[in-house]
């Protein structure tokens, strides 16, 4: 980890390279008028939405919609299987009946799911509690246990204590999306109106956590967290009945669960603050973690160690290394399909589009790893056998 001062607060970084866009990005955070003690930038960071994706920033009083993301309670969930192996023919099939079973990208469900698998309301639907929710939790259910599109996916692997391992990526479908785009756009009102005068360029705005609209945006928030948890759940169960009816004596153990984009209530360096992990997770001590790479690479489940540097925190993936259009232009299709090969990985690349979910996209994982090992430790090793992509 090494420190750069600005300013205000200084940023910690668990990274050697950073570009002149992230770097400006962090540097806002720190000097923004309401963050806490430092901003941390995990080892998978690059340039996002106001906030890098990678970064953790503490606040007081404030919370900030672009520092969450627009994929709110977007995750990951692995499940250890007692299986030791899958033939391939078998792993073919299991794949397409994944395909036929689970709505991929844009697609959702041609019939509602029942009320009850979505996350509790708790209160009543009320319209001025939960504003968004409201208007879109009947569209939710035709959404729960749907993948969404590009970067989310659905994983058989192989794990190095000899189980295979299934791992689905997805978040809150179209309702986090809904509800990250209406309080960003209360709070631009706010920023016009009455907070205080910020660089509109640095899309940090913010609303106050005790007023109406930033009570309202956490709470909404913390159901999307809940959605997204429900969407992977009932996804996972989906693949384990596939799985257990080509194997019936097949067993599953308790799902790992984790998000990677939200905004939380924790206490830190002597404050409670409101943590927001954009493409962070949380690594508390012997806490389970799950660090996915690409579908050509080694995925990680870890275990924290409570870091308090990284608000006990570690990066969520190995992280991009080309943006989208970047990898579609520099790399190769026949190469990347050639490497998948090779590792014998049933993968989700046909066409020059896939290229911005190649393994060569990524970052190293390896180095991602070993550039947080205060934050983690390794525990399983996952090798990729076959994966479906949104
Ligand atoms: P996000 O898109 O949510 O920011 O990042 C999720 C992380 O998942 C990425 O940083 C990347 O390291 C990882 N990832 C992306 N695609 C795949 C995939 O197909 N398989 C695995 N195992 N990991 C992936
Ligand atoms: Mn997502
Ligand atoms: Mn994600």
């Amino acid at each position: 980890m090494r420190i750069i001062t600005t300013e205000r607060i200084p940023i910690k970084l668990w990274l050697d390279n950073i570009d002149r866009e992230t770097l400006q990005q962090v540097k806002n955070l720190a000097n923004f008028p309401f963050t806490h003690h430092h901003i941390a930038l995990m080892p998978d960071a690059h340039v996002g939405y106001g906030m890098p994706i990678g970064g953790v920033a503490a606040t007081i009083g404030v919370v900030i919609p672009n520092a969450v993301g627009v994929d709110i309670g977007c995750g990951v969930r692995a499940v250890r299987t007692s299986l030791t192996s899958i033939e391939p023919s078998e792993l073919k099939k299991i794949v397409a009946r994944i395909r036929e079973t689970i709505p991929l990208g844009f697609n959702h469900h041609k019939k509602p799911r029942p009320a009850k698998l979505m996350p509790d309301l708790s209160t009543a639907i009320s319209e001025s509690s939960l504003p968004v929710i409201a208007r879109e939790f009947e569209k939710g259910r035709y959404q729960l246990g749907t993948l969404g599109g590009g970067n989310h996916f659905i994983e058989i692997q192989m794990g190095n204590d000899g189980h295979i391992w299934l791992m689905i990526h997805s978040g809150s479908r179209n309702i986090g999306y809904r509800i990250a785009g209406y309080y960003n756009q209360l709070a631009k009102d706010f920023h016009k109106s009455g907070g205080l005068k910020i660089d509109p360029k640095w899309q940090l705005d913010y609303l106050p956590i005790c007023s109406t609209n930033g009570s309202n945006y956490f709470t909404e928030m913390e159901y999307c967290v809940r959605f997204a948890a429900a969407n992977r759940k009932e996804m996972m169960s989906r693949v384990c009945a596939i799985i257990a009816d080509t194997d019936p004596t097949a067993t599953f153990a308790p799902a790992v669960d984790i998000a990677h984009n939200y905004a939380s209530k924790e206490h830190h360096f002597g404050e409670d603050v409101i943590v927001h992990r954009k493409g962070a997770t949380k690594a508390v001590k012997d806490g389970i973690g799950i660090i996915p790479g690409s579908q050509g690479s080694n995925s990680f489940i870890v275990k924290g160690l409570g870091a308090p540097e990284s608000f006990m925190s570690c990066s969520h993936g190995a992280g991009r290394k080309l943006g989208r259009k970047q990898a579609r232009r520099q790399l190769n299709l026949a190469r990347e399909i050639e490497f998948l090969k090779k590792r014998g990985v049933i993968h989700a690349i046909r066409h020059k589009k896939d290229l911005d979910e190649a393994a060569g996209a990524y970052k190293d994982v390896h180095e991602v790893l070993e550039n947080q090992q205060d934050l983690v430790e390794k525990t399983v090793t996952l090798s990729p056998l076959a994966v479906v992509k949104g």
